[in-house]
């Protein structure tokens, strides 16, 4: 809306924006455009004011003359009009915008789902435990991808990521070391090809370590190869919840090859994910055993996907307790970056970035879209998590991608379509979350993933406190979001 339309006579009223401090500076973000504005003396007034109740323009300013020039109070009303912080009473609200993304949108990200076999048998696992989507044990896919299924998914790639000079392939299991041939292989072909396409593929891998030996760390290294080690925690925490299937604990077996793999590998950052269950709650025992005696470069944590009634799932009050944790992490990673000094507590940088790119998402990822999981058979699923589930499959490598399956994704999942979150200051950053966990969760993947709620916007609400903390103190270190 033009300031020019606002007339004397019309009432102003607050529209939608979440304020945060940092600093004693009000900030708001604005929804759903996610921009960030700073306040000043007279625009705090001026919302403070119409927070109590909607004003004519003119009653607007009569109570504020007493503390601000009448020039100064007119100009910043027209600032907030224009952010659309404020505006007409009558206005209608930003409607939740419900365009498609365009026709031909590129695959950029492809997960391979090398083998859905694992050597280990986690408590929690979504492939193999009790919240399972597919049967990959006695269900009919291959346990292993085939080295021709793998090359085909890099062509598949190449054709699908029309338009950019990167792309990328995330190996992905069961686990993804019991089909190290095909890895390499499909590296070493997918370079061959890209390059002959005029591209980049960049890999990476997630492994549970168990299986690393000296050669595949050498091979990680030489290659570049991204890796994210699934790992719990101290032993306590390791063996209780990442077993093999005689029940015997993996810590043992992992620390050396994590630790040989860290010394070696330094072409990529190593990076540690942990899964948060009620049974392995102390989220900062388990940061620091990671970074300070594992020695991760970074440590990301998420809540186990299941069922509510699943006595590892995370009750409400073990929510709380991690949102604690985590915001005790996330000071102390605002206190590195006011120093230019790396703290490893991915879950506040990933946020971070997202706030500072101004992302205002239509859908809760990339699943797809963008990234798109293939299993071991070729079909082709919306990410690495529904891979071999016959309901989310979206096409295969062989005969592509079925446009019309995709497109009633793209609807069913569309924030528009996510009624219960057009009123959530949030959804910029949420809109509505992870299908898998969604589907675990209601049945079905288009569901807003209403039980995470309060959590997702009081994590957001630190992140964004964060943000203005640095951009108070230490505004170049954000800069380095924009690479
Ligand atoms: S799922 Fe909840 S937090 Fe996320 S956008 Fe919807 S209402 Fe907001
Ligand atoms: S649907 Fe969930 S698991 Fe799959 S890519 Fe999206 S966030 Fe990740």
């Amino acid at each position: 809306m033009n300031a020019s339309v606002i007339i004397d006579s019309e009432t102003l009223a607050l529209r939608e924006f979440h304020p945060f401090k940092a600093n004693g500076v009000t900030y708001l973000y604005m929804v759903p455009s996610a921009g960030i504005f700073r306040m000043d003396g007279p625009s705090d007034a001026i919302l403070e004011t119409l927070s109590k109740s909607p004003k004519v323009k003119t009653e607007l300013i009569d109570e504020l003359l007493s503390q601000f020039d009448i020039d100064l109070l007119l100009e910043t009303i027209d600032e907030l009009i224009e952010i659309r912080a404020i505006g007409d009473i009558d206005a209608p609200k930003d409607l939740v915008p419900n365009d498609l993304p365009p026709a031909g949108f590129p695959l950029t990200t492809m997960v391979l789902n090398v083998t859905n076999k694992c050597n280990l048998a986690c408590t929690y696992c979504y492939e193999y435990g009790e919240d399972k989507i597919v049967d990959t044990q006695y269900g009919d896919q291959p346990r292993f991808m085939a080295e021709e299924t793998a090359k085909e998914s890099v062509e598949f790639l190449l054709e699908e990521c029309q338009g950019q000079d990167v792309a990328h392939i995330t190996f992905f299991g069961g686990e993804t070391l019991l089909n190290f041939p095909v890895l390499q292989d499909t590296v070493a072909y997918a370079r061959r090809r890209a390059a002959e396409e005029g591209k980049r593929i960049e890999f990476s891998l997630t492994t549970n370590a168990t299986l690393l030996r000296p050669e595949i760390i050498e091979w990680l290294a030489d290659n570049q190869i991204g890796v994210t080690i699934s790992i719990d925690g101290p032993k306590e925490v390791q063996d209780g919840l990442r077993v093999f299937h005689n029940g015997k604990g993996s810590y043992d077996v992992v620390e050396p090859k994590i630790k040989e793999l860290l010394k070696r590998h330094k072409t990529r950052p190593i990076g540690a994910r942990v899964t948060l269950t009620q049974k392995n709650m102390d989220v900062l025992r388990i940061f620091r055993h990671l970074t300070e005696e594992m020695g991760f470069w970074e440590v990301g944590l998420a809540p186990v996907t299941t069922q509510d009634q699943r006595d590892y799932a995370i009750t409400s009050q073990g929510k709380d307790n991690m949102l604690e944790q985590f915001e005790i992490l996330a000071q102390e990673w605002l206190e590195c970056a006011l120093n230019d000094k790396h703290h490893g507590f991915s879950n506040v940088k990933d946020t971070l970035e997202e706030i500072h790119k101004g992302v205002s998402k239509a859908y809760g990822c990339g699943a797809g879209l963008g990234l798109m999981g293939v299993a071991t058979d070729g079909n082709v699923s919306l990410c690495h998590r529904f891979a071999g589930s016959p309901e989310h499959i979206i096409g295969s490598i062989k005969e592509g991608i079925d446009r019309d399956k995709q497109e009633e994704f793209l609807v069913d999942h569309h924030i528009a379509s996510k009624t219960d979150c057009h009123t959530c200051w949030a959804r910029p950053i949420c809109s509505g979350g992870c299908y898998h966990e969604a589907h675990v969760q209601y049945g079905t993947s288009s569901h807003a993933n209403l039980h995470y709620c309060t959590w997702v916007r009081s994590w957001t609400h630190t992140c964004l406190e964060i943000y203005g903390a640095l951009a108070e103190k230490n505004p170049e270190f954000l800069n380095r979001f924009d690479a």
